[in-house]
Protein backbone atom coordinates (compact mmCIF):
# COMPACT_ATOMS: atom_id res chain seq x y z
CA UNK A 1 0.00 0.00 0.00
CA UNK A 2 1.21 3.54 -0.53
CA UNK A 3 1.43 5.66 2.28
CA UNK A 4 -1.70 4.13 3.96
CA UNK A 5 -2.96 6.14 7.20
CA UNK A 6 -2.69 3.45 10.09
CA UNK A 7 -4.35 3.05 13.49
CA UNK A 8 -3.08 1.04 16.01
CA UNK A 9 -5.37 0.42 19.25
CA UNK A 10 -3.18 -0.41 22.20
CA UNK A 11 0.60 0.81 22.93
CA UNK A 12 1.53 -2.74 24.28
CA UNK A 13 4.20 -4.83 22.96
CA UNK A 14 3.15 -6.02 19.86
CA UNK A 15 1.62 -2.07 19.25
CA UNK A 16 5.12 -0.72 19.73
CA UNK A 17 6.91 -3.09 17.82
CA UNK A 18 4.42 -3.08 15.09
CA UNK A 19 4.51 0.53 14.91
CA UNK A 20 8.69 0.08 14.67
CA UNK A 21 8.25 -2.83 12.00
CA UNK A 22 6.07 0.03 9.72
CA UNK A 23 8.69 2.80 10.18
CA UNK A 24 11.07 0.61 8.49
CA UNK A 25 8.91 -0.10 5.60
CA UNK A 26 8.15 4.03 5.32
CA UNK A 27 4.93 3.81 7.10
CA UNK A 28 4.10 5.93 9.87
CA UNK A 29 1.39 5.29 12.44
CA UNK A 30 -1.14 7.11 15.02
CA UNK A 31 -1.34 4.97 18.59
CA UNK A 32 -3.79 4.73 20.90
CA UNK A 33 -3.41 3.75 24.17
CA UNK A 34 -6.12 3.35 26.89
CA UNK A 35 -4.25 3.67 30.34
CA UNK A 36 -3.49 7.51 30.74
CA UNK A 37 -0.36 6.55 32.91
CA UNK A 38 0.98 4.16 30.34
CA UNK A 39 1.63 2.00 33.53
CA UNK A 40 3.59 -1.27 32.91
CA UNK A 41 3.44 -3.89 35.71
CA UNK A 42 7.10 -4.76 37.23
CA UNK A 43 9.21 -7.88 36.95
CA UNK A 44 10.36 -8.96 33.59
CA UNK A 45 10.28 -11.05 30.71
CA UNK A 46 12.15 -13.57 29.14
CA UNK A 47 12.71 -13.22 25.39
CA UNK A 48 14.70 -15.74 23.21
CA UNK A 49 16.00 -16.09 19.74
CA UNK A 50 13.73 -15.46 17.70
CA UNK A 51 12.82 -11.53 19.65
CA UNK A 52 16.86 -11.28 19.30
CA UNK A 53 16.42 -11.53 15.54
CA UNK A 54 13.03 -9.93 15.29
CA UNK A 55 15.44 -6.51 17.68
CA UNK A 56 17.70 -6.85 14.72
CA UNK A 57 15.39 -7.04 12.09
CA UNK A 58 13.85 -3.78 13.92
CA UNK A 59 16.81 -1.60 13.74
CA UNK A 60 16.89 -1.47 17.69
CA UNK A 61 19.30 -4.79 18.92
CA UNK A 62 22.03 -3.08 20.61
CA UNK A 63 19.34 -0.70 22.52
CA UNK A 64 17.43 -3.40 23.21
CA UNK A 65 20.37 -5.86 24.41
CA UNK A 66 21.37 -2.68 26.66
CA UNK A 67 18.42 -2.98 28.23
CA UNK A 68 18.84 -6.44 29.21
CA UNK A 69 20.73 -9.17 29.97
CA UNK A 70 21.60 -12.26 27.38
CA UNK A 71 21.78 -15.76 27.99
CA UNK A 72 22.58 -18.74 25.82
CA UNK A 73 20.85 -21.82 27.79
CA UNK A 74 18.15 -23.59 29.18
CA UNK A 75 18.38 -25.55 31.82
CA UNK A 76 15.88 -28.06 32.80
CA UNK A 77 15.49 -29.55 37.10
CA UNK A 78 13.85 -32.07 38.31
CA UNK A 79 11.63 -31.15 40.84
CA UNK A 80 14.27 -32.83 43.03
CA UNK A 81 17.18 -29.93 42.47
CA UNK A 82 18.98 -32.25 40.43
CA UNK A 83 19.61 -31.03 36.50
CA UNK A 84 18.24 -32.63 33.77
CA UNK A 85 19.51 -30.58 30.66
CA UNK A 86 21.36 -27.88 29.13
CA UNK A 87 19.41 -26.70 26.06
CA UNK A 88 21.31 -24.40 23.64
CA UNK A 89 19.70 -21.65 22.06
CA UNK A 90 20.03 -21.37 18.72
CA UNK A 91 21.52 -17.88 17.84
CA UNK A 92 19.82 -16.23 15.39
CA UNK A 93 22.14 -12.94 15.05
CA UNK A 94 25.80 -14.02 15.12
CA UNK A 95 27.85 -12.30 17.99
CA UNK A 96 25.35 -11.65 20.18
CA UNK A 97 23.97 -13.65 22.67
CA UNK A 98 21.13 -16.41 21.88
CA UNK A 99 18.39 -15.21 24.54
CA UNK A 100 17.94 -12.01 26.72
CA UNK A 101 15.97 -11.50 30.11
CA UNK A 102 14.54 -7.88 30.51
CA UNK A 103 12.89 -5.91 32.76
CA UNK A 104 8.74 -4.84 31.28
CA UNK A 105 9.44 -0.95 32.09
CA UNK A 106 13.12 -0.88 30.03
CA UNK A 107 11.52 -2.84 26.94
CA UNK A 108 8.82 -0.29 26.58
CA UNK A 109 11.06 2.36 27.30
CA UNK A 110 13.33 1.26 24.23
CA UNK A 111 10.18 0.12 22.20
CA UNK A 112 8.12 3.64 23.15
CA UNK A 113 11.71 5.63 22.46
CA UNK A 114 12.02 3.93 19.11
CA UNK A 115 8.23 3.71 17.75
CA UNK A 116 8.40 7.58 18.40
CA UNK A 117 11.40 8.18 16.33
CA UNK A 118 9.57 5.82 13.50
CA UNK A 119 7.13 8.65 13.67
CA UNK A 120 4.62 7.53 15.18
CA UNK A 121 2.47 9.03 17.60
CA UNK A 122 1.06 7.91 20.74
CA UNK A 123 -2.35 9.14 22.28
CA UNK A 124 -3.04 8.30 26.22
CA UNK A 125 -5.96 7.74 27.84
CA UNK A 126 -7.55 7.11 24.40
CA UNK A 127 -9.79 3.97 23.15
CA UNK A 128 -11.76 3.28 20.13
CA UNK A 129 -15.74 3.01 20.76
CA UNK A 130 -16.58 2.78 17.34
CA UNK A 131 -15.18 1.05 14.04
CA UNK A 132 -17.33 1.99 10.87
CA UNK A 133 -15.55 0.20 8.13
CA UNK A 134 -16.92 1.69 4.55
CA UNK A 135 -14.61 -0.95 2.30
CA UNK A 136 -12.66 1.91 1.93
CA UNK A 137 -11.19 2.55 5.36
CA UNK A 138 -12.56 2.67 8.81
CA UNK A 139 -13.98 5.86 10.51
CA UNK A 140 -13.02 5.33 14.05
CA UNK A 141 -14.50 7.46 17.66
CA UNK A 142 -12.70 7.86 20.21
CA UNK A 143 -13.60 8.09 23.52
CA UNK A 144 -12.09 11.67 23.89
CA UNK A 145 -15.42 12.51 21.14
CA UNK A 146 -13.33 12.90 18.57
CA UNK A 147 -13.27 10.96 15.51
CA UNK A 148 -10.87 9.92 12.29
CA UNK A 149 -10.51 7.92 8.61
CA UNK A 150 -7.82 5.34 8.03
CA UNK A 151 -7.06 2.54 5.34
CA UNK A 152 -6.11 0.19 7.80
CA UNK A 153 -7.05 -0.28 11.54
CA UNK A 154 -4.73 -2.73 13.84
CA UNK A 155 -6.36 -3.73 16.98
CA UNK A 156 -3.32 -4.83 19.34
CA UNK A 157 -5.24 -3.72 22.75
CA UNK A 158 -4.38 -7.14 24.34
CA UNK A 159 -5.95 -10.23 25.78
CA UNK A 160 -8.89 -8.46 26.63
CA UNK A 161 -9.33 -6.85 23.21
CA UNK A 162 -12.30 -4.58 22.50
CA UNK A 163 -11.14 -4.14 18.71
CA UNK A 164 -11.88 -8.22 18.82
CA UNK A 165 -15.25 -7.70 20.67
CA UNK A 166 -16.19 -5.09 18.23
CA UNK A 167 -15.00 -7.12 15.08
CA UNK A 168 -15.93 -10.49 15.93
CA UNK A 169 -18.79 -10.15 19.18
CA UNK A 170 -19.25 -14.43 18.95
CA UNK A 171 -15.71 -14.43 19.65
CA UNK A 172 -14.66 -16.94 22.35
CA UNK A 173 -13.34 -15.25 25.54
CA UNK A 174 -10.12 -15.89 27.28
CA UNK A 175 -10.23 -19.12 29.43
CA UNK A 176 -8.60 -19.70 32.78
CA UNK A 177 -6.52 -22.17 32.53
CA UNK A 178 -6.33 -23.25 36.47
CA UNK A 179 -3.09 -22.00 37.34
CA UNK A 180 -1.13 -19.06 38.28
CA UNK A 181 1.99 -17.60 38.43
CA UNK A 182 3.89 -15.65 41.29
CA UNK A 183 6.92 -14.08 40.76
CA UNK A 184 9.73 -11.85 42.84
CA UNK A 185 12.81 -10.30 42.30
CA UNK A 186 16.14 -10.94 44.50
CA UNK A 187 19.95 -9.60 43.06
CA UNK A 188 21.05 -12.02 40.71
CA UNK A 189 22.97 -15.04 41.59
CA UNK A 190 26.24 -15.26 40.93
CA UNK A 191 27.10 -17.48 37.97
CA UNK A 192 23.31 -17.82 36.82
CA UNK A 193 24.04 -17.78 32.93
CA UNK A 194 21.04 -19.56 32.19
CA UNK A 195 16.98 -19.05 32.48
CA UNK A 196 16.63 -21.91 35.11
CA UNK A 197 12.86 -24.28 34.93
CA UNK A 198 12.10 -26.93 37.64
CA UNK A 199 9.91 -29.60 36.23
CA UNK A 200 6.91 -30.89 38.17
CA UNK A 201 3.41 -30.24 39.33
CA UNK A 202 4.42 -27.02 41.10
CA UNK A 203 6.90 -25.26 38.42
CA UNK A 204 9.22 -22.32 39.29
CA UNK A 205 12.43 -21.05 38.02
CA UNK A 206 14.80 -18.37 38.19
CA UNK A 207 15.55 -15.77 35.28
CA UNK A 208 18.34 -13.59 34.69
CA UNK A 209 17.24 -9.41 33.93
CA UNK A 210 19.64 -7.55 34.18
CA UNK A 211 23.77 -7.95 35.46
CA UNK A 212 22.53 -7.52 39.02
CA UNK A 213 19.01 -8.72 38.85
CA UNK A 214 16.90 -12.33 38.51
CA UNK A 215 13.50 -13.40 39.02
CA UNK A 216 11.99 -16.27 40.64
CA UNK A 217 8.90 -17.33 39.72
CA UNK A 218 6.26 -20.60 40.56
CA UNK A 219 3.30 -21.35 39.16
CA UNK A 220 0.59 -23.35 41.36
CA UNK A 221 -2.67 -24.35 40.73
CA UNK A 222 -5.23 -22.01 41.64
CA UNK A 223 -8.46 -23.17 41.61
CA UNK A 224 -11.69 -21.24 41.01
CA UNK A 225 -9.57 -17.98 40.40
CA UNK A 226 -9.49 -16.73 43.36
CA UNK A 227 -8.27 -12.75 43.81
CA UNK A 228 -6.13 -11.64 46.61
CA UNK A 229 -4.95 -8.44 48.04
CA UNK A 230 -1.99 -7.08 48.64
CA UNK A 231 -1.52 -8.21 51.84
CA UNK A 232 -0.16 -11.45 52.71
CA UNK A 233 1.12 -12.35 49.22
CA UNK A 234 4.58 -12.47 50.19
CA UNK A 235 3.28 -15.80 52.30
CA UNK A 236 1.30 -17.08 49.67
CA UNK A 237 3.91 -17.10 47.34
CA UNK A 238 5.94 -18.49 50.29
CA UNK A 239 3.43 -21.05 50.48
CA UNK A 240 3.58 -22.17 46.85
CA UNK A 241 7.39 -22.77 47.28
CA UNK A 242 6.91 -25.13 50.79
CA UNK A 243 8.11 -28.15 49.07
CA UNK A 244 10.74 -26.82 46.50
CA UNK A 245 14.42 -28.16 46.67
CA UNK A 246 17.21 -26.42 49.28
CA UNK A 247 18.29 -23.89 46.79
CA UNK A 248 14.81 -22.35 45.68
CA UNK A 249 13.59 -22.47 48.94
CA UNK A 250 16.37 -20.84 50.54
CA UNK A 251 15.29 -18.25 48.25
CA UNK A 252 11.67 -18.84 49.40
CA UNK A 253 13.01 -17.65 52.83
CA UNK A 254 13.38 -13.79 51.66
CA UNK A 255 10.57 -13.54 50.22
CA UNK A 256 9.14 -10.79 52.86
CA UNK A 257 7.69 -7.94 50.95
CA UNK A 258 3.88 -8.13 49.76
CA UNK A 259 4.50 -5.11 47.62
CA UNK A 260 7.19 -6.84 45.31
CA UNK A 261 5.06 -10.12 44.63
CA UNK A 262 3.29 -9.63 41.39
CA UNK A 263 0.62 -12.66 40.18
CA UNK A 264 -1.36 -13.62 37.84
CA UNK A 265 -3.99 -15.89 36.72
CA UNK A 266 -2.60 -17.91 33.51
CA UNK A 267 -5.25 -17.01 30.79
CA UNK A 268 -5.13 -18.31 26.77
CA UNK A 269 -7.02 -17.55 23.90
CA UNK A 270 -6.66 -18.73 20.60
CA UNK A 271 -8.96 -17.35 17.62
CA UNK A 272 -9.87 -19.69 14.99
CA UNK A 273 -10.74 -18.67 11.88
CA UNK A 274 -9.86 -15.01 10.23
CA UNK A 275 -7.59 -12.59 12.36
CA UNK A 276 -8.88 -9.45 10.23
CA UNK A 277 -11.99 -8.41 8.89
CA UNK A 278 -12.33 -5.89 6.07
CA UNK A 279 -9.13 -3.07 6.99
CA UNK A 280 -9.23 -4.20 10.13
CA UNK A 281 -6.48 -6.88 11.91
CA UNK A 282 -5.93 -7.59 14.98
CA UNK A 283 -2.29 -9.20 16.10
CA UNK A 284 -0.96 -10.64 19.63
CA UNK A 285 -2.67 -11.63 22.47
CA UNK A 286 -5.62 -10.44 21.03
CA UNK A 287 -6.03 -13.54 18.90
CA UNK A 288 -3.69 -15.90 19.92
CA UNK A 289 -2.79 -15.52 23.81
CA UNK A 290 -0.59 -18.34 25.45
CA UNK A 291 0.33 -19.39 29.00
CA UNK A 292 4.31 -17.85 29.85
CA UNK A 293 5.43 -21.78 30.11
CA UNK A 294 7.64 -21.48 27.18
CA UNK A 295 8.20 -17.60 27.48
CA UNK A 296 6.78 -16.50 23.91
CA UNK A 297 3.90 -14.67 24.02
CA UNK A 298 5.31 -11.57 23.86
CA UNK A 299 7.63 -13.18 21.22
CA UNK A 300 4.64 -13.51 18.74
CA UNK A 301 3.16 -10.28 18.72
CA UNK A 302 6.61 -8.59 18.29
CA UNK A 303 6.65 -11.00 15.15
CA UNK A 304 3.20 -10.42 13.87
CA UNK A 305 3.72 -6.66 13.81
CA UNK A 306 6.76 -7.44 11.62
CA UNK A 307 5.29 -9.52 9.13
CA UNK A 308 2.47 -7.21 9.42
CA UNK A 309 4.86 -4.32 7.86
CA UNK A 310 5.78 -6.14 5.53
CA UNK A 311 2.75 -7.67 3.84
CA UNK A 312 1.02 -3.87 3.99
CA UNK A 313 3.88 -2.60 2.02
CA UNK A 314 3.76 -5.47 -0.31
CA UNK A 315 -0.07 -5.60 -0.69
CA UNK A 316 -2.27 -2.70 -2.37
CA UNK A 317 -4.98 -3.53 -0.01
CA UNK A 318 -5.57 -4.43 3.47
CA UNK A 319 -7.83 -7.07 2.82
CA UNK A 320 -4.94 -8.86 0.70
CA UNK A 321 -2.05 -8.11 3.31
CA UNK A 322 -3.79 -9.57 6.44
CA UNK A 323 -4.69 -12.66 4.51
CA UNK A 324 -1.23 -13.28 3.76
CA UNK A 325 0.19 -11.97 6.94
CA UNK A 326 -1.85 -14.58 8.36
CA UNK A 327 -0.95 -17.66 6.77
CA UNK A 328 2.68 -16.84 7.56
CA UNK A 329 1.99 -16.47 11.09
CA UNK A 330 -1.01 -18.97 12.32
CA UNK A 331 0.92 -22.16 11.99
CA UNK A 332 3.64 -20.77 14.59
CA UNK A 333 1.38 -18.96 16.58
CA UNK A 334 -0.55 -21.65 16.87
CA UNK A 335 2.10 -24.34 17.96
CA UNK A 336 3.45 -21.86 20.50
CA UNK A 337 0.28 -21.78 22.16
CA UNK A 338 -0.62 -25.67 22.08
CA UNK A 339 2.82 -26.62 23.50
CA UNK A 340 2.69 -23.82 26.48
CA UNK A 341 -0.89 -25.19 27.28
CA UNK A 342 0.40 -29.11 27.28
CA UNK A 343 3.18 -28.10 30.01
CA UNK A 344 0.62 -25.88 31.97
CA UNK A 345 -1.93 -28.73 31.73
CA UNK A 346 0.76 -31.85 32.77
CA UNK A 347 1.62 -29.60 35.51
CA UNK A 348 -2.40 -29.19 37.03
CA UNK A 349 -2.10 -33.59 36.23
CA UNK A 350 -4.66 -33.04 33.26
CA UNK A 351 -2.87 -34.90 30.83
CA UNK A 352 0.12 -37.51 31.05
CA UNK A 353 3.98 -36.15 31.92
CA UNK A 354 5.69 -33.44 29.27
CA UNK A 355 9.05 -33.82 28.90
CA UNK A 356 10.11 -30.47 29.54
CA UNK A 357 13.63 -30.02 27.90
CA UNK A 358 12.16 -32.23 24.84
CA UNK A 359 9.30 -29.32 24.58
CA UNK A 360 12.29 -25.97 24.64
CA UNK A 361 14.58 -27.59 22.34
CA UNK A 362 11.19 -28.44 19.82
CA UNK A 363 10.15 -24.66 20.82
CA UNK A 364 13.73 -23.37 19.56
CA UNK A 365 13.39 -25.70 16.55
CA UNK A 366 9.93 -23.80 15.23
CA UNK A 367 11.17 -20.39 16.48
CA UNK A 368 14.42 -20.63 14.43
CA UNK A 369 12.19 -21.05 11.23
CA UNK A 370 12.56 -17.81 8.97
CA UNK A 371 9.84 -15.24 9.68
C1 LIG B 1 2.42 -13.83 33.89
C2 LIG B 1 2.86 -13.64 32.48
C3 LIG B 1 4.19 -13.82 32.15
C4 LIG B 1 4.61 -13.67 30.83
N1 LIG B 1 5.91 -13.87 30.54
C5 LIG B 1 6.32 -13.77 29.25
C6 LIG B 1 7.67 -14.01 28.91
O1 LIG B 1 8.51 -14.29 29.77
N2 LIG B 1 8.02 -13.89 27.60
C7 LIG B 1 7.12 -13.55 26.62
O2 LIG B 1 7.50 -13.46 25.45
N3 LIG B 1 5.83 -13.32 26.93
C8 LIG B 1 5.41 -13.42 28.21
N4 LIG B 1 4.11 -13.16 28.53
C9 LIG B 1 3.16 -12.80 27.46
C10 LIG B 1 3.27 -11.34 27.05
O3 LIG B 1 3.19 -10.47 28.15
C11 LIG B 1 2.15 -11.02 26.07
O4 LIG B 1 2.06 -12.04 25.10
C12 LIG B 1 2.41 -9.69 25.36
O5 LIG B 1 2.41 -8.64 26.30
C13 LIG B 1 1.36 -9.47 24.30
O6 LIG B 1 1.55 -8.22 23.69
P1 LIG B 1 0.29 -7.41 23.14
O7 LIG B 1 0.86 -6.15 22.59
O8 LIG B 1 -0.52 -8.29 22.29
O9 LIG B 1 -0.58 -7.08 24.42
P2 LIG B 1 -0.20 -6.17 25.66
O10 LIG B 1 1.25 -6.16 25.91
O11 LIG B 1 -1.12 -6.62 26.76
O12 LIG B 1 -0.61 -4.69 25.22
C14 LIG B 1 -1.93 -4.30 25.01
C15 LIG B 1 -2.00 -2.79 25.21
O13 LIG B 1 -3.26 -2.32 24.79
C16 LIG B 1 -3.80 -1.45 25.77
N5 LIG B 1 -5.26 -1.52 25.63
C17 LIG B 1 -6.09 -2.50 26.08
N6 LIG B 1 -7.34 -2.25 25.70
C18 LIG B 1 -7.31 -1.09 25.00
C19 LIG B 1 -8.30 -0.32 24.33
N7 LIG B 1 -9.57 -0.71 24.33
N8 LIG B 1 -7.93 0.81 23.70
C20 LIG B 1 -6.63 1.22 23.70
N9 LIG B 1 -5.65 0.53 24.32
C21 LIG B 1 -5.98 -0.62 24.95
C22 LIG B 1 -3.27 -1.98 27.07
O14 LIG B 1 -3.30 -1.00 28.09
C23 LIG B 1 -1.84 -2.37 26.67
O15 LIG B 1 -0.95 -1.28 26.75
C24 LIG B 1 3.66 -13.32 29.83
C25 LIG B 1 2.33 -13.12 30.16
C26 LIG B 1 1.92 -13.29 31.47
C27 LIG B 1 0.47 -13.09 31.80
Amino acid sequence: MRNPSILIIGAGIGGLATAIALGRKGLRADLIERDPEWTVYGVGIIQQSNVVRAMHELGILQDYLDAGVGFDFVDIFAPSGQQLARVPSPKLVPGHPANVGIGRRALQKVLATRAREAGATVRLGIEATALEDDGKGVTVRFSDGSSGHYDVVIGADGLYSTTRRMLFPEAPVPEFTGQGVWRYNFPREPGLDALQAYEGPIGMGLVPLGKDLMYLYVTSPEPGNPRYEREGLAAAMRSRLAAAPSRIAALAAGITDDAGVVYKPLEWLFLEGPWHKGNVALLGDAVHATTPHLGQGAGMAIEDGIVLAEELARHATAPEAFAAWQARRIERCRYIVDASRAICESQLGRRGPVDQSAAVRGMFEMIARPL
